[in-house]
């Protein structure tokens, strides 16, 4: 048996995205910009997935902007912001500690160019409150951005709680929903949210293709020039092709939420009750404010990398935290904002897991981490120190 477990790294391309978007492959190729019928033919896809999305989404088709995927949605919606408020002397940006490197990267070049960037500190629980976001806005602040659901931990963030507290101060909000988007409801307006990135690769569309909603009336500043597509705000040929797979999974996922949430939360707890078993092990982030398929764990003594090489070995495709940082050997920034010491951030496991795993495959699973810990414990000069009591445990 081999169990993919790493959902949130990316997931399967399903079949009903695959075949939305094989007749934009091999018959209707024509470009959506040409006025002749195969052009116009695409561009009729490229409409109707556009209505889809944002009906989805609570949105109107003219707030639908459609990116290369989640990190350029994000870097487009943060640059806009930051941009549209320096025109008005507005230099400040509040986001959290624990964003994608998408967010933390965009706002790090902002930083370059002499923006404040004010990075909220995350609970111990992963989850940050629309009280400290109510504390740290200013008369200069540009934008607010903080995630959905955190990629490496799951943990939901009040989005529209936070999203009230900047409506109230005039200040825009961006939210990158890219691992909330087909996993949990989401509503623009419920949310209270200005902008809003989105990717496809995450709930089982294609990779490469996301989308971005902005809010009527709030400013879009292009990151991609060229021609006039997307109502000039992103120059390039619209990928047909892969905003109809969107299109097509992003119905696919959220009309199956009433099923797949209770399905894959129902495995999810199975898996923490299960993994709580084996010693100094933590759940990391809320136990109960999550996206339905992902955890997070930590267990002392160990590597993470060398945990994964043996889970791979064992039939279980796992990640340690997310997949942007492994191959380094820094510890997760995700862990370290929750307040992880560095030695225990470097132990941790990511399972993510969704509506196609089985409770067989989470049985795999729990049958094989328990004995790779213990392994990994015996050969760790960590774990012999913590055993021989000359180190106290931290877990
Ligand atoms: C995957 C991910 C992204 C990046 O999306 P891509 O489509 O891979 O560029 C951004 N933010 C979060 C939270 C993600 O999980």
């Amino acid at each position: 048996m081999y169990v993919y477990a790493d959902n949130a790294a990316t997931t399967r391309t399903s079949e009903t995205a695959i075949n939305a978007m094989l007749p934009f492959f091999r018959e209707t190729y024509g470009n959506a910009s040409s006025l002749h019928t195969p052009g116009q033919r695409a561009m009729e896809a490229l409409v109707a997935a556009r209505e889809k999305v944002a009906a989805i989404l609570n949105a109107d088709p003219k707030e639908i902007y459609f990116t290369s995927g989640g990190s350029e949605a994000d870097n487009q919606a943060i640059v806009s912001a930051a941009r549209n408020g320096a025109r008005r002397n507005k230099r400040h940006i509040i986001s959290t500690a624990f964003e994608h490197h998408a967010v933390l990267h965009t706002l790090d070049k902002l930083k370059k160019e002499g923006y404040e960037i004010e990075l909220l500190d995350v609970h111990e629980n992963g989850v940050v409150t629309a009280e400290q976001v109510a504390a740290a806005i200013r008369e200069d602040t540009a934008l607010v951005t903080i995630m959905f659901a955190n990629n490496e931990i799951g943990t939901l963030q009040p989005i529209a709680e936070i999203g009230a507290v900047c409506r109230e101060r005039g200040v825009p909000f961006h939210c990158d929903a890219v691992q909330a988007v087909g996993h949990v409801p989401v509503d623009v307006k419920a949310l209270n949210v200005d902008m809003l990135s989105l990717s496809a690769h995450k709930f089982h569309g294609p990779k490469g293709v996301g989308a971005l909603y902005v809010r009527k009336g709030i400013p879009v500043v292009n990151i991609i020039e060229g021609g006039q597509q997307e109502r000039g705000k992103r120059g390039g040929t619209e990928n047909t092709p892969g905003i109809v797979g969107m299109a097509a999974a992003m119905e696919e996922a959220v009309g199956n939420l009433d099923k797949s949430i209770p399905y894959v939360t129902a495995l999810r707890e199975r898996l923490i009750e299960g993994l709580s078993q084996i010693p100094h092990s933590r759940l990391n982030g809320d136990r109960d404010r999550r996206v339905p398929g992902t955890v997070n764990f930590c267990f002392e003594g160990i590597e993470g990398e060398s945990l994964l090489l043996l889970l791979d070995e064992k039939g279980v495709a796992a990640s340690s935290g997310s997949a942007c940082t492994s191959g380094s050997l820094d510890p997760s920034h995700v862990l370290l904002a929750i307040g992880l010491p560095h030695d225990v951030a470097h132990g941790s496991l990511r399972l993510s897991i969704d509506d196609e795993n089985t409770p067989e495959e989470v049985e795999h699973i729990l049958s094989v981490v328990p004995g790779i810990v213990e392994y990994l414990r015996d050969m760790s000069p960590i774990w012999d120190e913590l055993q021989k009591g000359e180190k106290p445990y931290l877990l």
